[in-house]
């Protein structure tokens, strides 16, 4: 038997990169995923279509993370379409660069509700349906840990409230036996963070492991955490860095 057979699955972001990978991952691992995007609707269906003809079952919602209202609904829809909820792993995320003095209070509240907010809101939807033996697991990174450099401050701020939100939320879910863990990866190569840039080329001298990671790489590690064997895991996290916080 599948590691994760008949386990039910909402993975937000999940039409590229990390997200997708994680999607087709815990797909092939036996669950039943729904997973959310924004605009890649193409690409989603192509994921939908490529699991099902594998004899998997997945579905893509369309839901904007920045809105509380559609993790809601995407919540409800999961359960709707598969009757409960096992696993929610909070994915979708966005990065913005650039000089502090250059941010505007716009992009604070862009950032802040798709990387902090939206978890939230999709943990409180989540646990409604979750029972004993359910997963939150998170997407942080591991600049919570290591800023790297400047232009980072808001995107390091939100990345490090997930920290607090994984510790809290463990402490408030564990009675229940559920657990709450965060999947902190460095740099992998995604739309995001491609690794064929100068960036990438710095980012690389900073790694004790000189390669980028893939975006199997993180996805192997949610699968863990999901299933049975990370069962004694919560209020904590992985680093999945190539080093580059050592
Ligand atoms: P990508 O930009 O490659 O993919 C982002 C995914 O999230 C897409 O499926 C996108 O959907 C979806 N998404 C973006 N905004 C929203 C939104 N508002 N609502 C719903 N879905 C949304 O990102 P990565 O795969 O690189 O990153 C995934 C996570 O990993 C993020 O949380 C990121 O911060 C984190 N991370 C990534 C690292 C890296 O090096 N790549 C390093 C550390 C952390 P659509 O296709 O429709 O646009």
């Amino acid at each position: 038997m599948k590691k994760l057979a008949n386990k039910i699955a909402l993975v937000t972001g999940g039409s590229r990169g990390i997200g997708a990978a994680t999607v087709r991952r815990l797909a092939s691992d036996g669950a039943l995923v729904a997973f959310t995007y924004t605009n890649s609707a193409e690409t989603a269906e192509a994921i939908v279509n490529e699991i099902n003809a594998a004899d998997g079952r997945a579905i893509a919602i369309r839901a904007d993370s920045s809105k509380s209202a559609d993790i809601i609904h995407a919540v409800n829809k999961t359960v709707a379409e598969f009757g409960g909820l096992d696993i929610l792993v909070n994915n979708a995320g966005i990065y913005i660069g650039k000089d502090f003095q250059e941010h505007t209070i716009e992009e604070y509240d862009q950032l802040m509700d798709v990387n902090v907010k939206a978890v939230y809101v999709a943990a409180l939807e989540a646990v409604k349906h979750l029972k004993a033996g359910g997963r939150i697991i998170t997407i942080g990174s591991n600049m919570a840990d290591n800023a790297i450099g400047p232009q980072t401050t808001l995107y390091t701020m939100s990345k490090s409230a997930l920290q607090g939100f994984t510790r809290g939320l463990a402490r408030d879910l564990g009675p229940k036996g559920i657990t709450v863990t965060l999947v902190q990866p460095g740099p992998t190569h995604t739309d995001m963070n491609p690794d064929n840039t100068e960036q990438a080329g710095y980012l690389r001298s900073r790694m004790a492991l000189p390669n980028y990671g893939s975006v199997e790489d993180v996805a192997g590690l949610v699968s863990f955490l999901a299933s049975d064997e990370g069962k004694q895991i919560t209020g904590s996290w992985v680093t999945v860095d190539g080093g580059l916080n050592a």
